[in-house]
């Protein structure tokens, strides 16, 4: 499509200009989709034309672009989308006014799992710290709501409940928009264009997927994750973060009383009383997934994120524990970490309480006996381990969930295929890749704390300087958003190759939030990965993408 710009002087026609026509993501799929259905140009032209980032224009609501912007601060674009609403401080908050039919904006300096509820609530987030692979921009992604993250201008005062950005404040109840696409806050509601599927968007998909080699799978750790992702086109899930589900408000008291119990028999009576609830998630998921891959990883995140922080909270766990309230501190105050995301985590967890990885083992492999019956079709079992540096931690871990496996099929008289695999996601996995694959049957590349762990950057504290690093030129783009292809990717390439030396059939993925930025899954389409995985949203953004990698086409990082 063309902007021709002519005059006629004379009885004569001249042509002065001529450029390609600017028009929405929506208006190139029609043109695209048209074209090619004209015989004008072929499928594959079609498929290149797209900018696949431009897809988020159809997936979330944008501002009027003719609108006129008050910006009064600006972050990370964390989440695309933009959405207006009421100024809350509090997740608590936030959930009430949405009961009472209000729109708000949730403000927090940053976001942890206990704030869940309070982002499902809210039509958008805005913190200000934490990086592009904080738990505020993963989870708002997830959940397909706009973000703005790391928006260090921004002084939160939540005992005021006000919000200032040099001279001016906004308060409670003061209305803003958030721009996740660009990392804009504005002062003020802003008229928006909602989002609208075409059937251009299901044909070009589909001749997309035809072009692919790139599996494309989907982080999902609910119910409504996967839905969203089978109806995007998602292949199968490639991470479901397990913890992701003990924030809930029935379950929180129990995963207390598990992590805060003082000896094994009563951490495995808290975990007893766990296991038909995460019993329960994975049939859920099993049975959305109808026999499609499912990874579930065991959990993950430092045990302190899960510890109960008032008075109140603490004397009402010592009453479930039967304990005094006053030991129960002391040992919350032995679990808190300074610097956790470098700690007490991921497989480490499950190799000092091993009963914890066994309660999880045990809940997938009876939900997947639970799905089985009730579908009719096998689950596509892959069960993962999180943050390993080491065969030997990976194999202590495996032996316990093939016990687990194997009781389960004893009991149940039912066999069970599964694979057992790990996340690559610390520069020693990545080096001793060759050794791990000699036990683990797949590779999930972790590459958000492969980031971390390569730059020695804290994904929750990067925001503060990333932006002067790209500014000056250091960095061309935040290595959170994009691979690094040169440092990060070069890890990423021995794993594969040192994994697939010694396991030719070694499936590798990888699940970081880089498994949805256009940029960085032609780098996984180069080296050869069998699938990328990706939050919900981001699915038909990485099957494009995956197209345009397999036809060739360069395509620039989305930043
Ligand atoms: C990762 O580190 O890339 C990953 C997918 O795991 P998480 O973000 O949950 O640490
Ligand atoms: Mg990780």
């Amino acid at each position: 499509m063309q902007d021709m710009e002519f005059t006629v002087e004379q009885g004569k026609l001249w042509m002065l200009q001529t450029r390609g026509g600017k028009r929405t993501a929506k208006a190139a799929l029609r043109i695209a989709v048209e074209l090619a259905n004209e015989g004008l140009i072929s499928k594959k032209e079609a498929v290149s034309r797209i900018d696949p980032a431009s897809l988020d224009q159809l997936l979330h609501p944008t501002i009027d672009p003719g609108a006129k912007r008050d910006v009064v601060a600006t972050g990370l674009p964390a989440s695309p989308g933009a959405a207006s609403g009421e100024i809350v401080f509090s997740s608590d908050e936030a959930a009430k006014l949405q009961a009472d039919g209000r729109k708000v904006i949730l403000v927090r300096i940053e976001t942890s799992p206990e704030d869940i509820h309070g982002m499902h609530a809210a039509e958008g987030i805005l913190t200000t710290r934490g990086g592009m692979t904080s738990h505020a921009a993963v989870v708002a992604r997830g959940m397909g709501k706009p973000c703005v993250s790391g928006c260090g201008s921004i002084r939160v005062d939540y005992g005021r409940g006000t919000m200032s950005i040099g001279t001016r404040t906004f308060k409670t109840g003061d209305v803003i928009t958030i721009d996740g696409s660009l990392g804009q806050v504005l002062a003020g509601r802003m008229p928006m264009i909602e989002p609208a599927m075409s059937g251009e968007f299901g044909t070009l998909m589909g001749w997309a997927d035809s072009f692919r080699k790139l599996g494309v799978r989907v982080n999902a750790d609910t119910p409504e994750d996967a839905r969203t992702a089978i109806k995007f086109g998602g292949e199968g899930i490639g991470l479901c973060r397990t913890e992701h589900m003990f924030f809930e408000e029935t379950r929180i008291r129990t995963v207390r009383e598990m992590i805060l119990a003082e000896d094994e028999q009563a951490r495995r009576a808290a975990l007893a009383k766990l296991l038909p609830m995460q019993r329960a998630d994975f049939v859920e998921l099993f049975e959305i997934m109808k026999g499609l891959p499912v990874t579930i990883r065991l959990l993950d995140p430092p045990l302190h994120e899960f510890l109960p922080h008032t008075q109140a909270e603490i004397e009402e766990v010592a009453r479930a524990m039967n304990t005094d309230p006053r030991r129960l501190a002391d040992r919350a105050r032995d679990l808190a970490e300074f610097n956790p995301m470098l700690g007490f985590r991921g497989c480490r967890l499950a190799i000092a309480y091993p009963e914890i990885a066994e309660m999880q083992a045990r809940a997938i492999f009876e939900a997947a006996v639970e799905a089985e019956k009730r579908t009719g079709k096998a689950v596509g079992l892959e069960v993962m381990v999180p943050l390993i540096a080491t065969k030997t931690e990976f194999d202590l871990i495996k032996t316990r969930i093939d016990a687990t496996a194997q009781s389960v099929m004893k009991e149940t008289g039912k066999k069970l295929a599964y694979q057992v695999g790990t996340m690559i996601e610390l520069p020693r996995a990545c080096l001793m890749a060759g050794d791990i694959a000699q036990t683990a049957e797949f590779f999930s590349f972790g590459t958000n704390d492969l980031t971390q762990t390569t730059y020695g950057i804290s994904r929750d504290d990067a925001a503060s300087f990333l932006g002067t690093y790209v500014a000056k030129g250091i960095l061309e783009i935040d290595p959170f958003i994009s691979v690094d292809r040169d440092g990060v990717g070069e890890l990423v390439k021995i794993g594969v190759a040192r994994g697939r030396k010694t396991r030719p059939d070694l499936k590798v993925g990888i699940c970081g939030e880089h498994g949805g930025d256009p940029a960085s899954v032609a780098f996984c389409h180069e080296i050869g990965l069998d699938y990328v995985s990706c939050s919900p949203y981001r699915v038909p953004i990485a099957r494009l993408a995956a197209a345009q990698a397999a036809l060739g086409k360069a395509v620039a990082s989305q930043a």
